[in-house]
């Protein structure tokens, strides 16, 4: 997507690791505008499918996942990092290993929310090793008969961010 690139290459910042640092305008503080039209993107890309959740994990994914989820009119849910007092105990976990905080923590999806049969677009911010999208798909994996598709923002080995 252009304007995420033009976007990247006026404001993000290359920070030592390998880690992009885009906390102005997508994973801290967050442009809706962008947002919106990343959304609409991804949106197109699904066009005339049934999907019945945006999947995503906490926290960076779940401004654009409650956009898409609002455009393609399904809910948004998102895998958390830790278990805490409100959720339930019937749980769908998996693995994952953090790329920015280098430890591995178990992300937890309430039984509640996702159900046998429903088609499921998950959607993550970065594509750095995978390994959050590979927990996310553990977790679909585990229960639904079909999932829908998988998008990333920004994958570390395209060639157009590559060159900036
Ligand atoms: P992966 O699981 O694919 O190794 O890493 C993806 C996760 O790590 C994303 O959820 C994202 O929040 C975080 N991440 C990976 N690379 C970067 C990066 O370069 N910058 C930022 N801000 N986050 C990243």
């Amino acid at each position: 997507m252009q304007q995420l690139i033009d976007r990247i290459q006026r404001d993000g910042v290359i920070k030592p690791g390998g880690v992009l640092k885009v906390d102005s305008f997508l994973n801290h503080q967050i442009d809706p505008a962008l947002s919106y039209d990343m959304a609409k993107e991804i949106c197109a890309l699904y066009e005339g499918e049934k999907i019945d959740k945006v999947l995503t994990i906490e926290a960076s994914g779940i401004g654009l996942a409650v956009m898409t989820g609002y455009l393609l009119g399904c809910p948004a849910v998102f895998a958390k990092k830790g278990m805490s007092a409100n959720i339930s105990n019937d749980v769908y976990s998996a693995e994952v290993y953090s790329f920015t905080k280098k430890v591995t923590k178990q992300v937890l999806v309430s039984k509640e929310y996702l159900h046998a049969g429903e088609r499921v677009l998950i959607i993550d911010d970065f594509l750095a090793k995978g390994e959050a999208l590979n927990g996310l798909i553990k977790i679909a994996a585990e229960i639904l008969q079909q999932r829908t598709g998988v998008v990333t923002n920004l994958d570390k080995e395209d060639e157009a961010l590559k060159t900036i």
